[in-house]
């Protein structure tokens, strides 16, 4: 192959690489600090994969051992930075001892490289060595990404397609190599440009839909979150609950709705002070939880008005569950900024049917909720 050529396909993933870098600046950076290092490494892993082309050219110039040895740590470290890119977007860290475990094997790579240099080796087995060494980390991350993949994010999912792909197509070069290019002298330079193109193109693209798919995911949970108490809000009440009962009842499923409201709140905040009452609505939420399983939803109305979804529960079962918070509460002293508050609440209760519609239902247990409050607070009352 032309020199000037070979120079030039350098150049080129030079150029491919440093765009990536560049859009990596561009893509949100996550709030949590581990996974915000996360970019610095898809850098670091762009910059490795020019340097290992950069390391084939120098090899094609002449300088076969120190191009060698350049290009076979070179992948190793493009190998290496592609799964810190990975192990920190899921927040993560090495331990002391797994960072002494890849400098050992950084050492027994470069020794690689001087044995094939004397001919201690044969050159299968160096390649093999190598190819391998490379394909390690990358299945480290695949691995790494199957954890997070119950998740069910597209992200996740894309990023565990293409470093599957990578780690395979590693594994596939192994024979391929030992077949047809182990013998030949020839520094196959095009096929290194060929394939570092589409590892960064393609990992670009991942990294990117990983990235962006967690922070549409992060926006969704915070659209739906309270931030004061940490429960559901008013657009969860909405959007989702009325889609979680429909669903619910289509499949014969029983579903409950117990509404509450804190008994003459308004007195806490006129005595004690707006503060004190985010706390003790804080603690108030904590002592709800608690009593809850997983599968109820405790949605914050507004203000200190409340609202449990609670599957697999009849009217019964749902007034016992009322009458417990009930009782929790009124039992449960809060500590609200050094200050003892004892707090009570009212509460509606109500069993959805089949052919109840679900905000005419909230109505209807509303409704009791105001009747609990006019019959003296502290009180359940079910439809
Ligand atoms: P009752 O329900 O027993 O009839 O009396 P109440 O005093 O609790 O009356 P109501 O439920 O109508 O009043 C709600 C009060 O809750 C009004 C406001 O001072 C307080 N409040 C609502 N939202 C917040 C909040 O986010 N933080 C704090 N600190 N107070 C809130
Ligand atoms: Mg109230
Ligand atoms: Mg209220």
């Amino acid at each position: 192959m032309e020199y000037d050529y070979v120079v030039a396909q350098t150049l080129l993933l030079g150029v491919v690489a440093l765009i990536g870098i560049v859009f990596t600046f561009a893509l949100p950076v996550p709030n949590h600090k581990s996974k915000a290092t996360s970019g610095r490494f898809a850098r670091l892993f762009l910059a490795c994969c020019w340097l290992v082309e950069v390391c084939q050219t120098i090899r094609y110039s002449g300088y076969e051992d120190a191009g060698r040895m350049g290009f076979y740590l070179a992948s190793l470290c493009a190998a290496y930075m592609l799964m810190m890119t990975i192990v920190k977007r899921y927040g993560h860290s090495l331990t002391r001892k797994q960072i002494a475990l890849v400098l050992c094997h950084f050492t027994a790579v470069a020794a690689c490289s001087v044995l094939l240099q004397f001919e201690y080796l044969t050159q299968w087995v160096g390649n093999t060595f190598i190819l391998l060494s490379v394909a390690f980390p990358v299945w480290l991350a695949v691995r790494r990404v199957k954890i997070y993949l119950a998740a069910q994010s597209l992200g996740d999912k894309v990023l565990y397609a293409v470093l599957s792909a990578v780690f395979y197509s590693l594994l596939g070069i192994v024979p391929l190599y030992l077949i047809f290019f182990n013998a030949s002298n020839v520094h196959h330079h095009g096929l290194t440009f060929a394939l570092l193109l589409v590892f960064i193109l393609v990992f670009m693209l991942s990294f990117a839909v990983s990235v962006l798919h967690s922070l549409v995911n992060r926006l969704h949970t915070q659209v739906h979150t309270d931030p004061l108490t940490g429960a559901k809000n008013r657009h969860f009440f909405y959007e989702i609950a009325p889609k979680l009962s429909a669903h619910a009842l289509r499949n014969n499923d029983i579903l409950s709705v117990v509404v509450c409201d804190i008994d003459h709140f308004k007195a806490i905040n006129d005595k004690h002070g707006h503060v004190v009452g985010d706390v003790a609505l804080k603690r108030f939420c904590k002592i709800i939880q608690d009593q809850l399983r997983a599968e109820d939803t405790l949605i914050r109305m507004g203000g200190e008005e409340f609202l449990v979804l609670t599957p697999h529960c009849d009217r019964n079962q749902a007034t016992e569950l009322a009458e417990r918070l009930r009782q929790v509460i009124s039992q449960t002293e809060i500590d609200a900024k050094g200050i003892k508050l004892l707090l009570t609440a009212s509460f509606g209760v109500i069993e959805m049917t089949p052919s109840s519609e679900f905000f005419s239902s909230v109505k209807e247990a509303d409704q009791a909720l105001i009747n609990a409050k006019a019959a003296g607070r502290n009180q359940v009352i079910t439809v």
